[in-house]
Protein backbone atom coordinates (compact mmCIF):
# COMPACT_ATOMS: atom_id res chain seq x y z
CA UNK A 1 0.00 0.00 0.00
CA UNK A 2 0.91 3.64 -0.42
CA UNK A 3 -0.33 6.78 1.11
CA UNK A 4 -1.90 9.37 -1.13
CA UNK A 5 -3.86 12.60 -0.93
CA UNK A 6 -7.55 11.64 -2.25
CA UNK A 7 -10.21 14.26 -2.85
CA UNK A 8 -13.46 12.87 -2.95
CA UNK A 9 -16.87 14.43 -3.79
CA UNK A 10 -20.58 13.80 -2.36
CA UNK A 11 -23.22 15.80 -4.27
CA UNK A 12 -21.67 18.97 -3.98
CA UNK A 13 -19.48 18.79 -0.64
CA UNK A 14 -15.86 17.84 -1.50
CA UNK A 15 -13.31 16.47 0.98
CA UNK A 16 -9.63 16.25 1.18
CA UNK A 17 -7.90 13.30 3.22
CA UNK A 18 -4.75 11.04 2.82
CA UNK A 19 -5.88 7.81 2.33
CA UNK A 20 -4.46 4.11 1.32
CA UNK A 21 -3.79 3.31 -2.27
CA UNK A 22 -2.53 0.36 -4.23
CA UNK A 23 -0.51 0.49 -7.68
CA UNK A 24 -4.49 -1.97 -8.55
CA UNK A 25 -5.99 1.33 -7.52
CA UNK A 26 -3.86 3.21 -10.47
CA UNK A 27 -4.72 4.77 -13.72
CA UNK A 28 -3.45 2.82 -16.77
CA UNK A 29 -0.13 3.78 -18.30
CA UNK A 30 2.79 2.26 -19.46
CA UNK A 31 5.35 3.51 -16.38
CA UNK A 32 4.83 2.74 -12.89
CA UNK A 33 6.89 5.79 -10.99
CA UNK A 34 8.09 5.72 -7.08
CA UNK A 35 7.75 9.22 -6.44
CA UNK A 36 10.18 11.32 -4.25
CA UNK A 37 8.89 14.22 -4.35
CA UNK A 38 5.82 16.56 -5.21
CA UNK A 39 4.99 20.07 -4.60
CA UNK A 40 2.09 22.97 -4.69
CA UNK A 41 1.03 25.03 -7.62
CA UNK A 42 -1.72 27.71 -7.85
CA UNK A 43 -3.28 25.16 -9.98
CA UNK A 44 -3.33 22.30 -7.19
CA UNK A 45 -4.39 24.77 -4.56
CA UNK A 46 -7.55 25.53 -6.90
CA UNK A 47 -8.05 21.00 -6.81
CA UNK A 48 -7.51 21.17 -3.38
CA UNK A 49 -10.22 23.74 -2.26
CA UNK A 50 -12.41 23.10 -5.11
CA UNK A 51 -12.35 27.15 -5.66
CA UNK A 52 -12.24 26.35 -9.22
CA UNK A 53 -13.36 23.21 -11.41
CA UNK A 54 -9.96 21.87 -12.03
CA UNK A 55 -10.59 18.29 -11.10
CA UNK A 56 -12.69 16.83 -14.01
CA UNK A 57 -13.17 12.72 -12.15
CA UNK A 58 -13.66 12.28 -8.83
CA UNK A 59 -11.87 10.55 -6.65
CA UNK A 60 -8.76 11.76 -7.38
CA UNK A 61 -4.78 12.34 -6.29
CA UNK A 62 -4.15 15.64 -7.21
CA UNK A 63 -0.56 17.01 -8.22
CA UNK A 64 0.29 18.38 -11.64
CA UNK A 65 3.81 17.22 -10.99
CA UNK A 66 6.71 14.68 -9.64
CA UNK A 67 9.97 13.62 -9.96
CA UNK A 68 10.67 10.32 -8.93
CA UNK A 69 12.00 7.04 -10.17
CA UNK A 70 10.79 4.37 -12.47
CA UNK A 71 9.37 1.32 -10.86
CA UNK A 72 8.19 -0.65 -13.80
CA UNK A 73 7.86 0.03 -17.54
CA UNK A 74 6.19 -1.81 -20.45
CA UNK A 75 8.26 1.21 -23.18
CA UNK A 76 11.55 0.97 -24.27
CA UNK A 77 12.06 4.47 -23.75
CA UNK A 78 12.18 3.71 -19.35
CA UNK A 79 13.79 1.36 -17.81
CA UNK A 80 13.77 0.43 -14.16
CA UNK A 81 15.55 3.19 -12.05
CA UNK A 82 15.59 5.96 -14.64
CA UNK A 83 14.97 9.48 -12.57
CA UNK A 84 12.16 11.19 -14.21
CA UNK A 85 10.27 14.45 -13.79
CA UNK A 86 6.70 14.76 -14.68
CA UNK A 87 4.83 18.42 -15.57
CA UNK A 88 1.39 18.98 -16.65
CA UNK A 89 -0.55 16.42 -19.55
CA UNK A 90 -3.39 16.87 -17.28
CA UNK A 91 -1.95 14.41 -14.52
CA UNK A 92 -3.74 15.68 -11.30
CA UNK A 93 -6.78 16.86 -13.02
CA UNK A 94 -8.04 13.68 -14.81
CA UNK A 95 -5.18 11.48 -14.71
CA UNK A 96 -3.78 10.38 -10.56
CA UNK A 97 -1.57 12.75 -10.45
CA UNK A 98 2.08 13.04 -7.71
CA UNK A 99 0.29 13.86 -4.22
CA UNK A 100 0.88 10.63 -3.60
CA UNK A 101 4.02 7.28 -3.11
CA UNK A 102 3.20 6.01 -6.38
CA UNK A 103 2.07 7.30 -9.72
CA UNK A 104 1.33 4.82 -12.97
CA UNK A 105 1.90 7.35 -16.35
CA UNK A 106 2.27 7.52 -20.05
CA UNK A 107 5.60 7.46 -21.31
CA UNK A 108 5.26 10.05 -23.80
CA UNK A 109 4.73 12.27 -20.69
CA UNK A 110 8.10 11.44 -18.95
CA UNK A 111 11.27 14.17 -19.32
CA UNK A 112 14.39 12.69 -17.73
CA UNK A 113 15.39 14.44 -14.87
CA UNK A 114 18.58 16.39 -15.77
CA UNK A 115 21.64 15.48 -14.07
CA UNK A 116 21.75 18.82 -12.11
CA UNK A 117 19.19 18.09 -10.11
CA UNK A 118 17.88 15.39 -7.51
CA UNK A 119 14.28 15.04 -7.46
CA UNK A 120 13.57 17.36 -4.64
CA UNK A 121 15.37 20.08 -6.44
CA UNK A 122 13.46 19.48 -9.62
CA UNK A 123 10.00 19.76 -7.62
CA UNK A 124 11.45 23.36 -6.06
CA UNK A 125 11.32 24.23 -9.65
CA UNK A 126 7.97 22.46 -10.33
CA UNK A 127 5.63 23.61 -13.35
CA UNK A 128 6.11 27.00 -11.75
CA UNK A 129 9.64 27.22 -12.04
CA UNK A 130 9.32 25.22 -15.75
CA UNK A 131 6.61 27.70 -16.73
CA UNK A 132 9.22 30.67 -15.74
CA UNK A 133 11.60 29.13 -18.19
CA UNK A 134 9.00 28.61 -20.92
CA UNK A 135 8.03 32.45 -20.62
CA UNK A 136 12.01 33.46 -20.64
CA UNK A 137 12.35 31.06 -23.48
CA UNK A 138 9.52 32.90 -25.43
CA UNK A 139 11.16 36.94 -24.62
CA UNK A 140 14.58 35.55 -25.91
CA UNK A 141 13.26 33.88 -28.84
CA UNK A 142 11.44 37.25 -29.63
CA UNK A 143 14.68 38.72 -29.84
CA UNK A 144 15.18 40.98 -26.58
CA UNK A 145 18.61 41.09 -25.09
CA UNK A 146 19.34 43.00 -21.67
CA UNK A 147 20.58 46.39 -23.72
CA UNK A 148 16.91 46.95 -25.02
CA UNK A 149 15.76 47.87 -21.44
CA UNK A 150 13.90 46.71 -18.39
CA UNK A 151 11.51 43.81 -17.86
CA UNK A 152 8.83 43.64 -15.54
CA UNK A 153 7.95 40.56 -13.65
CA UNK A 154 4.28 40.47 -12.07
CA UNK A 155 3.46 37.75 -9.02
CA UNK A 156 7.12 37.83 -8.38
CA UNK A 157 7.11 36.66 -5.06
CA UNK A 158 5.14 33.07 -6.01
CA UNK A 159 6.59 30.22 -8.00
CA UNK A 160 6.79 30.99 -11.41
CA UNK A 161 8.03 34.86 -10.80
CA UNK A 162 10.30 33.96 -8.36
CA UNK A 163 11.60 31.54 -10.73
CA UNK A 164 11.50 34.36 -13.58
CA UNK A 165 13.16 36.87 -11.78
CA UNK A 166 16.20 34.44 -11.11
CA UNK A 167 16.48 33.58 -14.72
CA UNK A 168 16.15 36.99 -16.38
CA UNK A 169 18.91 38.18 -13.65
CA UNK A 170 20.81 35.17 -14.53
CA UNK A 171 20.63 36.09 -18.29
CA UNK A 172 21.77 39.47 -17.70
CA UNK A 173 18.21 41.51 -17.89
CA UNK A 174 17.76 44.21 -15.39
CA UNK A 175 14.72 43.15 -13.64
CA UNK A 176 11.69 44.96 -12.25
CA UNK A 177 9.48 42.86 -9.68
CA UNK A 178 5.80 43.75 -9.18
CA UNK A 179 5.01 41.95 -5.95
CA UNK A 180 2.14 42.52 -3.10
CA UNK A 181 4.77 41.90 -0.35
CA UNK A 182 6.87 44.31 -0.41
CA UNK A 183 8.10 43.42 2.91
CA UNK A 184 9.69 40.42 0.84
CA UNK A 185 12.08 43.22 -1.56
CA UNK A 186 15.16 41.86 0.12
CA UNK A 187 14.19 38.15 -1.15
CA UNK A 188 13.09 39.56 -4.38
CA UNK A 189 16.65 41.30 -4.11
CA UNK A 190 18.44 38.19 -3.75
CA UNK A 191 16.90 36.69 -6.90
CA UNK A 192 18.50 39.07 -8.58
CA UNK A 193 15.85 41.93 -9.16
CA UNK A 194 17.42 45.38 -9.58
CA UNK A 195 14.52 46.97 -8.26
CA UNK A 196 10.86 46.17 -6.33
CA UNK A 197 7.25 47.48 -7.00
CA UNK A 198 4.06 47.62 -5.15
CA UNK A 199 2.00 45.90 -7.66
CA UNK A 200 -0.84 48.39 -6.41
CA UNK A 201 0.95 50.52 -8.98
CA UNK A 202 -0.21 48.49 -11.82
CA UNK A 203 -3.48 47.15 -10.28
CA UNK A 204 -5.90 49.30 -11.41
CA UNK A 205 -7.96 50.21 -14.39
CA UNK A 206 -5.01 52.49 -16.53
CA UNK A 207 -4.80 54.53 -19.52
CA UNK A 208 -4.84 52.36 -22.96
CA UNK A 209 -1.48 53.70 -23.89
CA UNK A 210 0.91 54.51 -21.07
CA UNK A 211 4.83 55.64 -21.08
CA UNK A 212 6.94 53.07 -22.58
CA UNK A 213 8.88 51.56 -19.96
CA UNK A 214 9.76 47.95 -19.83
CA UNK A 215 10.94 46.12 -22.85
CA UNK A 216 9.43 42.37 -22.15
CA UNK A 217 7.06 41.49 -19.14
CA UNK A 218 6.47 37.87 -17.62
CA UNK A 219 3.04 38.52 -16.37
CA UNK A 220 1.60 35.55 -14.30
CA UNK A 221 -1.49 37.24 -12.35
CA UNK A 222 -3.57 38.82 -15.80
CA UNK A 223 -6.30 41.23 -15.10
CA UNK A 224 -5.72 45.31 -15.24
CA UNK A 225 -1.52 44.78 -14.32
CA UNK A 226 -1.39 42.77 -18.09
CA UNK A 227 -3.52 45.39 -19.36
CA UNK A 228 -1.25 47.79 -18.08
CA UNK A 229 2.42 45.58 -18.22
CA UNK A 230 0.85 46.18 -22.27
CA UNK A 231 0.18 49.48 -22.00
CA UNK A 232 3.73 50.14 -20.61
CA UNK A 233 5.31 47.75 -22.79
CA UNK A 234 8.03 49.36 -25.67
CA UNK A 235 8.05 49.46 -29.36
CA UNK A 236 8.27 46.00 -30.65
CA UNK A 237 8.81 44.52 -26.83
CA UNK A 238 7.16 41.68 -25.72
CA UNK A 239 4.68 40.21 -23.02
CA UNK A 240 4.92 36.64 -22.00
CA UNK A 241 1.12 35.95 -20.20
CA UNK A 242 0.78 32.79 -18.48
CA UNK A 243 -1.54 33.48 -15.80
CA UNK A 244 -4.61 34.89 -13.92
CA UNK A 245 -3.67 35.05 -9.59
CA UNK A 246 -5.25 39.18 -10.31
CA UNK A 247 -7.86 37.79 -13.14
CA UNK A 248 -8.85 35.67 -16.05
CA UNK A 249 -9.79 39.29 -17.21
CA UNK A 250 -8.13 41.60 -19.80
CA UNK A 251 -9.43 44.22 -19.85
CA UNK A 252 -7.27 46.30 -22.64
CA UNK A 253 -6.94 47.86 -26.16
CA UNK A 254 -5.33 46.33 -28.82
CA UNK A 255 -3.47 49.53 -29.29
CA UNK A 256 0.00 48.27 -27.42
CA UNK A 257 -0.25 45.66 -30.32
CA UNK A 258 -1.22 47.82 -33.06
CA UNK A 259 0.53 51.25 -32.80
CA UNK A 260 4.07 50.24 -30.63
CA UNK A 261 4.05 46.27 -32.63
CA UNK A 262 4.37 44.95 -29.35
CA UNK A 263 3.57 41.34 -29.10
CA UNK A 264 1.85 39.05 -26.15
CA UNK A 265 2.66 35.68 -26.44
CA UNK A 266 0.47 32.97 -24.36
CA UNK A 267 2.27 30.59 -22.56
CA UNK A 268 0.75 27.06 -21.91
CA UNK A 269 3.16 24.61 -19.67
CA UNK A 270 0.27 21.72 -19.60
CA UNK A 271 0.44 20.48 -23.46
CA UNK A 272 3.62 21.95 -24.67
CA UNK A 273 5.18 19.11 -27.11
CA UNK A 274 8.44 17.70 -25.53
CA UNK A 275 11.06 20.09 -27.19
CA UNK A 276 9.93 23.13 -25.54
CA UNK A 277 9.65 20.86 -22.17
CA UNK A 278 13.14 20.29 -22.90
CA UNK A 279 14.44 23.07 -23.65
CA UNK A 280 12.81 24.70 -20.84
CA UNK A 281 14.45 22.19 -18.50
CA UNK A 282 17.78 22.66 -20.17
CA UNK A 283 17.72 26.23 -19.01
CA UNK A 284 17.03 25.53 -15.34
CA UNK A 285 19.57 23.02 -15.56
CA UNK A 286 21.96 25.34 -17.02
CA UNK A 287 21.33 28.65 -15.19
CA UNK A 288 19.05 28.08 -11.91
CA UNK A 289 21.64 28.61 -9.02
CA UNK A 290 21.22 25.76 -6.55
CA UNK A 291 21.82 28.02 -3.57
CA UNK A 292 18.75 30.69 -4.70
CA UNK A 293 17.02 27.22 -5.21
CA UNK A 294 17.29 26.52 -1.82
CA UNK A 295 16.09 29.95 -0.63
CA UNK A 296 12.91 29.59 -2.78
CA UNK A 297 11.93 26.21 -1.11
CA UNK A 298 9.38 25.57 1.74
CA UNK A 299 8.97 21.81 2.72
CA UNK A 300 6.12 20.53 3.90
CA UNK A 301 5.05 16.60 4.92
CA UNK A 302 2.18 14.81 2.55
CA UNK A 303 0.40 15.01 5.58
CA UNK A 304 0.68 18.86 5.58
CA UNK A 305 -1.28 19.06 1.95
CA UNK A 306 -4.58 19.21 2.65
CA UNK A 307 -4.36 21.87 4.39
CA UNK A 308 -2.52 24.23 2.57
CA UNK A 309 -4.72 25.22 -0.68
CA UNK A 310 -6.25 28.19 1.13
CA UNK A 311 -3.05 30.07 1.66
CA UNK A 312 -1.52 29.68 -2.01
CA UNK A 313 -4.95 31.21 -3.47
CA UNK A 314 -4.40 34.15 -0.89
CA UNK A 315 -1.25 34.62 -2.48
CA UNK A 316 0.37 34.28 1.34
CA UNK A 317 2.88 31.73 0.26
CA UNK A 318 6.52 32.90 -0.63
CA UNK A 319 8.54 31.11 -3.26
CA UNK A 320 7.74 27.11 -3.59
CA UNK A 321 5.97 24.55 -1.31
CA UNK A 322 8.20 21.45 -2.13
CA UNK A 323 6.70 18.30 -0.91
CA UNK A 324 7.73 15.07 0.47
CA UNK A 325 5.64 12.42 -0.15
CA UNK A 326 7.24 9.66 2.02
CA UNK A 327 7.10 12.04 5.17
P1 LIG B 1 1.75 31.34 -6.65
O1 LIG B 1 0.54 31.20 -5.81
O2 LIG B 1 3.04 30.76 -6.19
O3 LIG B 1 2.05 32.88 -6.96
C1 LIG B 1 1.08 33.77 -7.42
C2 LIG B 1 1.50 35.16 -6.99
O4 LIG B 1 0.62 36.09 -7.60
C3 LIG B 1 1.38 35.41 -5.50
O5 LIG B 1 2.48 34.96 -4.76
C4 LIG B 1 1.26 36.92 -5.46
O6 LIG B 1 2.58 37.46 -5.64
C5 LIG B 1 0.49 37.21 -6.76
N1 LIG B 1 -0.93 37.41 -6.45
C6 LIG B 1 -1.74 36.65 -5.69
N2 LIG B 1 -2.96 37.16 -5.64
C7 LIG B 1 -2.94 38.27 -6.41
C8 LIG B 1 -3.91 39.25 -6.76
N3 LIG B 1 -5.16 39.20 -6.30
N4 LIG B 1 -3.53 40.25 -7.58
C9 LIG B 1 -2.28 40.32 -8.04
N5 LIG B 1 -1.30 39.43 -7.74
C10 LIG B 1 -1.64 38.42 -6.94
O7 LIG B 1 1.35 30.78 -8.08
P2 LIG B 1 2.30 30.31 -9.26
O8 LIG B 1 3.47 31.20 -9.33
O9 LIG B 1 2.48 28.85 -9.19
O10 LIG B 1 1.35 30.61 -10.50
C11 LIG B 1 1.11 31.95 -10.92
C12 LIG B 1 0.02 31.96 -11.95
O11 LIG B 1 0.48 31.28 -13.12
C13 LIG B 1 -1.27 31.27 -11.53
O12 LIG B 1 -2.37 31.99 -12.01
C14 LIG B 1 -1.17 29.92 -12.20
O13 LIG B 1 -2.44 29.37 -12.44
C15 LIG B 1 -0.46 30.28 -13.47
N6 LIG B 1 0.25 29.18 -14.09
C16 LIG B 1 0.05 28.95 -15.40
C17 LIG B 1 0.72 27.96 -16.05
C18 LIG B 1 0.53 27.79 -17.51
O14 LIG B 1 0.83 26.72 -18.05
N7 LIG B 1 0.09 28.82 -18.20
C19 LIG B 1 1.63 27.06 -15.34
C20 LIG B 1 1.86 27.46 -13.96
C21 LIG B 1 1.15 28.47 -13.35
P3 LIG B 1 3.00 38.89 -5.06
O15 LIG B 1 2.53 38.92 -3.64
O16 LIG B 1 4.48 38.89 -5.20
O17 LIG B 1 2.31 39.94 -5.89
Amino acid sequence: MANAVLITKDDDTQAVAIADISPADLPEGEVLVRVDYSTINYKDALALTGASPVVRSFPMVPGIDLAGTVEESSDDRWQVGDRVVLNGWGVGEGHWGGLAQIARLKADWLVRLPDAFDARQAMIIGTAGYTASLCVDALLNHGLTPEAGEVLVTGASGGVGSIATALLAKAGFTVVASTGKTSESAYLETLGAAEVIDRATLSEAGKPMQRERFAGVVDAVGGNTLANACAQTRYRGAVAACGLAESPKFPATVMPFILRGVTLYGIDSVMAPHAPRAAAWERLARDMDLTLLESVATDIALSEVPGVGADVLAGKIKGRLVVDVNR
